[in-house]
């Protein structure tokens, strides 16, 4: 009955929205999809994962393939803050554009510095136009760390000199929803690593609304798609962690589904990339793997099209959807064990992303190195 119930919330949630007018007198998604080569069954197949991906019933998949059909009624103001523009190319310059990359495509994108025409005078005019035609009902999406403070200077930009504080700060106060894409904008990234010499800080300290974190360097397409989905069904904020992740994609550790874990739990690690171990696929611990330390659903949805992702194919998890990655899980190719732990503020967590001090993080590292050298000595000695 409660299933039924919101089945039928969010039916007339996309009703309403589909009752809004279209932002771009342009082809349908169906057209788009099939122009690119993917069938209506495969963009079927596609709702019903991104449901499984949101943690809803198989039977609302019908409701996430709608979402995506009014996806283009929802405007976007898409702003790029200090970064390298990973997030964006990740999701444009692709050569066989997956359906969430389509998606990302068709919602009507009002303001994107990498893809829009516009530039000094003209840029500045369609953001301030696009905030006030689109006041309060716009989803931001902010890419970048902010220099903020008395270091602000370093993020001016434009044809009336404004910084990237005052425009994100304007752009957020008046947002619907506001996404900080990638962990530069949800954690300052590496722009804030040790000294921080621009003061970059993350989206939310510029902010009093409320942000949700998307990160990943980049986030992986899905999970970008999949808020955006969330939001046209729910309007409202997901369940979010204590670093206001969206748990439907960041409640689980890279460790818990990685293909290798079997191999860490029977103590079969890579001692050095190429070794036979390597070949044999065994655990990347050893080799500086952060998957036990990171929240993320790279393991379970990988990259391209469900293709491969980086354990795959060789290389450990670095940890970069952690708050503070660049400081805390370096060196990138050694694992946590051998290094100090009282340092390791914003690691993430074990047990569970919404409750964990230091010390327990601490313990559950100091307990996973053991038991990474407790049955690699078994093994060893077998
Ligand atoms: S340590 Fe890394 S490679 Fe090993 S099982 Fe965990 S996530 Fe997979
Ligand atoms: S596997 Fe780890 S480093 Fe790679 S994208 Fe996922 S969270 Fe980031």
């Amino acid at each position: 009955m409660e299933q039924q119930n919101l089945y039928h919330r969010l039916s007339q949630r996309i009703k309403e929205i589909s009752n809004l007018p279209k932002l771009k007198e342009e082809r349908s998604i169906q057209d788009l999809i099939s122009e690119n080569g993917v069938s209506r069954r495969d963009f079927m197949k596609w709702a019903a994962s991104m449901t499984a991906m949101l943690s809803l019933p198989a039977s609302f998949s019908p409701l996430i393939a709608q979402a995506a059909e009014v996806s283009d009624r929802l405007p976007v103001i898409w702003l790029h803050m200090a970064e390298c523009t990973g997030c964006s190319e990740s999701l444009l310059r692709t050569d066989t554009p997956t359906i969430d990359s389509l998606i990302f495509d068709y919602i009507s994108l009002k303001y994107h510095e990498t893809i829009m025409a516009a530039f000094g005078w003209q840029a500045e005019h369609n953001l301030k136009e696009a905030i006030e035609e689109h006041k309060g009902k716009y989803i931001l999406m902010v890419e970048g760390g902010i220099p903020a403070g008395s270091s602000d200077f370093y993020l001016t930009i434009g044809g009336h000199g404004e910084t990237g504080q005052k425009s994100a700060k304007e752009a957020a106060n008046n947002a619907a929803a506001i996404f900080a894409i990638g962990t530069c904008s949800s954690f300052g990234g590496i722009q804030a690593a040790h000294p921080n010499p621009t003061n970059s800080q993350p989206l939310s300290k510029i902010t009093n609304k409320p942000v949700i974190n998307v990160p990943g360097c980049p986030p992986s397409e899905k999970n970008i798609v999949g808020n955006v989905l969330h939001y046209i069904l729910f309007g409202t904020l997901p369940a979010l962690d204590v670093f206001n992740r969206p748990k439907w994609a960041y409640g689980l550790r890279i460790h818990d589904l990685c293909e290798r874990r079997g191999r860490f739990d029977a103590g079969e690690f890579v001692q050095r990339f190429g070794d036979e171990g390597a070949k044999q696929g065994y655990c990347l611990y050893k080799v500086g793997c952060k998957g036990p330390y990171t929240f993320n659903n790279c393991s379970r949805e990988r990259f391209n099209q469900h293709t491969s992702w980086p354990v795959q194919a060789g290389h450990g998890c670095i940890g970069c959807s952690e708050p503070d990655f660049w400081d805390t899980m370096g060196p990138f190719e050694e694992p946590m064990a051998d290094r100090r732990f009282n340092t390791l503020y914003g690691l993430g967590a074990d047990a569970t992303a919404d409750r964990v001090g230091i010390a327990i993080l601490t313990l559950t590292a100091i307990g996973i190195a053991a038991h990474a050298t407790v049955t690699a000595f078994k093994n060893k000695n077998k």
